[in-house]
């Protein structure tokens, strides 16, 4: 079975969609597991407050008959007298009393501490059948009471024998969420990373095989071009060839006349690999311009001039519109004068109308600037910004019989820019384009 591109794009789109569900249904479920383990030591450290409960209220019982014994009146002999003043109300004191609130807050502090867990949390102690509050309660307190009674964590604890009935301390943390967050914070970033490595280097493999594909296509169209370039001149030349040994078309005319195409062909050939060769020797940055003032006008007319027959023959017309007596600019004039060729070239080359183009000229403070406008087949928005690129090509559907390596624009922008210039482009599709050149006066 043979995958295309997008079906392999599409299955694994589809493998990392699962893998992150996978993953987020994973990531709740931990955080489930966790805010329960939470709740399980809260718990655990509760059943130890509890446990340590009766100790402080018989401390504290101590504490008080200590100090009632030395306020005993030494004259009183009767022993119920001295028990009830001894005893007083200590057995009906309140749990308020028995242990008071700051007594209570530090043993859940002290639990809690031990087994790792510091986030902020309120108590209240509350009565098992009326649920009641036991202690008075704060601001803090009264502002979670409701969290306290649905959703706390509760527990019985035996204050001492005198109770009758247990109370309970309820415990709720108003910022379990973020503290639980805080704690799994390592491993949740770890995933996160981890799936947007994933997406990202998908991403980046997909995006590279389309280009790899496209610049393969392009690397074919190019290939494909040139062989067919190459045929017709290397074909004349073995004609040629043929019939200068033929001895029944030896005549001294017919051999010169032979001779003449094969010369021709071979200039074509040659033209053909100096192309190519060109844009070489520029990617390697190994041109070296022959730079001197030249008169940017001179150029634009010469240019007009090789190209005016050819337009005059196909009805079309060329113009320069200047008003300055002169354009000097430092450069190189056989490279600008390819590139005013090469760019009416296209203009003609890309026309299904009678071609009309425009080279107007401006000069600003630092720059010229050159526009030449055609009223050919235009270039899409997507195309636009490709056109610069060696050997793109606009897909041109029914003109695909316009010759071409996609090298021109290429070399045009490279040379440009090796005189510190810039070239950019407009256009409208069946409308035309405008070729802007700038210029800097001041290298
Ligand atoms: P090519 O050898 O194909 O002409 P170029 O680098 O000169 O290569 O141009 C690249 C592509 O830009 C061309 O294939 C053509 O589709 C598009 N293009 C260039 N100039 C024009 C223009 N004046 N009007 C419309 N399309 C153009």
């Amino acid at each position: 079975m043979k995958l295309n591109l997008k079906t392999i794009v599409a299955f694994i789109s589809s493998a990392i969609l699962g893998l992150i569900i996978v993953q987020v249904i994973w990531i709740n479920s931990a955080i489930e597991v966790r805010k329960s383990q939470f709740d399980e030591e809260v718990r655990g450290s509760l059943v130890e407050v509890t446990l340590q409960i009766p100790k402080v209220v018989r401390a504290n019982q101590e504490d008080i008959f200590y100090q009632r014994k030395k306020q005993l009146d030494p004259t009183v002999k009767d022993i119920n007298k001295l028990i009830s003043a001894m005893l007083g109300s200590t057995p009906f004191q309140k749990v308020s009393e028995k242990i008071t609130e700051k007594q209570l807050d530090s043993l859940i502090k002290n639990e809690m501490l031990k087994r790792g867990i510091n986030t902020d949390y309120v108590f209240g102690v509350y009565d098992a059948t009326t649920g009641a509050s036991l202690y008075k309660q704060d601001s803090m307190t009264a502002a979670f009471n409701k969290q306290l009674i649905t959703k706390g964590i509760n527990i019985q604890f035996f204050v001492d024998e005198f109770m009758l009935k247990q109370p309970f301390i309820s415990i709720f943390f108003p910022k379990k969420n973020g503290y639980i967050f805080r704690k799994m914070f390592l491993i949740l970033s770890i995933s996160l990373l981890l799936i947007l490595t994933v997406i990202y280097a998908f991403y980046y493999t997909v995006n590279t095989i389309y280009k790899q594909k496209q610049l393969s296509e392009i690397k074919n169209d190019f290939i494909n071009n040139m062989t067919h370039e190459l045929k017709t001149p290397i074909s004349t030349i073995q004609l040629a060839c043929e019939a200068l040994t033929d001895s029944d078309m030896n005549s001294p005319e017919s051999q010169g006349t032979f001779i003449e195409m094969i010369k021709d062909e071979n200039s074509r050939l040659k033209g053909l690999v100096d192309t190519v060769l060109k844009t070489a020797i520029l990617d390697k940055g190994q041109v070296k311009l022959n730079e001197e003032p030249i008169n940017l006008l001179d150029v634009l007319n010469r240019v007009k001039d090789n190209f005016s027959l050819k337009i005059s023959q196909l009805g079309g017309e060329i113009k320069i519109e200047n008003d300055l007596p002169e354009l000097i600019f430092e450069g190189d004039k056989q490279h600008m004068t390819n590139v005013f060729q090469n760019l009416i070239d296209n203009a003609i080359k890309y026309s299904t109308e009678i071609p009309k183009i425009t080279i107007s000229t401006l000069k600003t403070i630092d720059k010229y600037i050159v526009n030449v406008t055609d009223n050919g087949i235009g270039i899409s928005k997507e195309n636009l910004d490709k056109i610069f690129e060696k050997l793109y090509r606009v897909p041109t559907g029914d003109l695909h019989n316009v010759k071409g390596f996609g090298l021109g624009l290429n070399y045009v922008k490279s040379i440009v820019e090796l005189h510190g210039g810039n070239i950019t482009v407009k256009s409208t599709k069946d409308k035309g384009s405008s070729f802007i050149i700038t210029l800097p006066l001041n290298k």
